[in-house]
């Protein structure tokens, strides 16, 4: 597909077409390039290919068609000019913080992260002299007030998990780039088919792709996005340290982009379902889900967002009892912390995802006893909603 025909086309026929350089043999389908290296044809092409005079494949460290295809895809869905594909969300995460960070930086990262983004910031990026603040992600006076001169990362997740608070994405690119700062974006939740953060000033995204561009729960992966320039370095890193994509696991995820925007816009419909349903429910004492009116972000989320996404936290009454008997009482709901499956999940965070913090900061972030996660698939929703009830009728 011609860089004419993306401008012209729309996210669906882009999320399935482009990329793919369909090679002699005429396959329909993208095919999946499981080898390791890749041959010369004579001394000196080897010798041009490995000086970069002549581009071509090498090693699948450095480059791999099946991984090529998925970045050119991922980045035309995000409007940015270039993807680069990681093992996994986390290493994505990790290749931002080599290729821009050196001893004496300061990072500002929300506070509300993904809890290994939180572990490799405190206990490895710290470690080499980089200093790291972490603020509320809906306090923009925090943000500006943690700036210093030597800061030159921000990083937020937004809408964030499990509380659904949504930072604003133009107001804090704003205050990155005036300290000239970067401005890195985690938009696992949303994917691009709900939230582009380019389009409201965000330099860099990143991706677990394990999540919903798999869709069903099948193969580790990542991504960083943004400008030639920026993803340069992020493509040395990567190919150095080589926590490079599968060929394979690009594959499963190229085949998640073709049905990306119909799963998510079925996953957004079933939680706003299950939200109002939970919101109604007299045992049922919060609902965290922006779709809801009520919900603090919930304005700023219909501004950013296309879809409030799949993801909906609760707190029911009697605290951990409470939520461990509605936990324990589903048929079919997948007692695991994954999400973004087309099987739903559930998960109590206060004994799982967030175990390992204190009284005091889980209280702090919010994460109260009672507090359920449910990752909404694509199962019918009034049977997730009946799996629910069972435990929801016992408290
Ligand atoms: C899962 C997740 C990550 C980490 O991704 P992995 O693929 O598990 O390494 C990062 N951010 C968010 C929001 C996630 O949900």
């Amino acid at each position: 597909m011609s860089e004419q025909d993306e401008i012209e086309y729309q996210l669906d026929t882009l999320a399935i077409r482009t990329g793919h350089d369909r090679t002699f043999e005429g396959e329909h389908s993208e095919p999946i390039f499981l080898t390791s290296s890749f041959v010369c044809e004579s001394a000196a092409d080897a010798a041009a290919k490995f000086s970069g005079q002549i581009e071509g494949n090498t090693y699948s460290r450095y480059t791999n068609p099946t991984v090529h295809t998925f970045e050119k895809r991922l980045a035309v869905l995000d409007g940015a000019e270039r993807a680069v594909a990681t093992s996994s969300g986390m290493a994505a995460v990790h290749a931002i913080t080599l290729a821009y960070l050196k001893a004496g930086d300061h990072v500002v990262c929300s506070r509300a992260v993904f809890g290994s983004i939180i572990s490799l910031f405190e206990k490895y990026v710290m470690k080499f002299g980089v200093d790291v603040t972490f603020v509320d992600l809906e306090d923009l006076a925090a943000w500006q007030q943690a700036i210093r001169p030597n800061t030159r990362l921000l990083f937020i997740e937004t809408p964030s998990n499990p509380l659904a608070q949504v930072g604003d994405l133009q107001a804090i690119a704003d205050i990155a780039h005036a300290a000239n700062a970067l401005f890195a974006v985690d938009n696992t939740f949303c994917t691009p088919v709900l939230q582009q953060p380019i389009k409201f000033g965000a330099d860099l995204i990143i991706y677990s792709s394990t999540k919903y561009i798999d869709g069903q729960g099948r193969a580790l992966g990542g991504a960083v996005v943004g400008n030639h320039q920026l993803l340069e370095e992020i493509n040395g890193v990567i190919r150095t340290l080589g926590n490079s994509m599968s060929p394979f696991n690009a594959w499963v995820f190229l085949k998640g982009l073709e049905t990306l925007n119909l799963r998510m816009k079925a996953h957004c419909a079933s939680a706003q379902k299950l939200a109002e349903w939970l919101d109604a429910h007299p045992k049922v004492e919060t609902v965290y889900y922006a779709g809801l009116p009520q919900h603090p972000g919930h304005e700023l989320a219909k501004k950013q967002q296309s879809g409030f996404g799949g993801v909906v936290s609760f707190v029911v009454k009697g605290e951990r009892e409470g939520a461990w008997t509605v936990i324990d009482n589903t048929r079919f709901l997948s007692i695991t912390s994954n999400l973004g499956d087309v099987k739903s999940t559930i998960t109590h965070p206060a004994t799982t995802s967030h175990g390992r913090m204190s009284a005091e900061a889980k209280q702090q972030a919010g994460i109260s006893e009672g507090l359920i996660r449910v990752s909404v698939g694509l199962e019918d929703i009034d049977d997730i909603i009946r799996d629910l009830s069972r435990g929801l009728d016992l408290i």
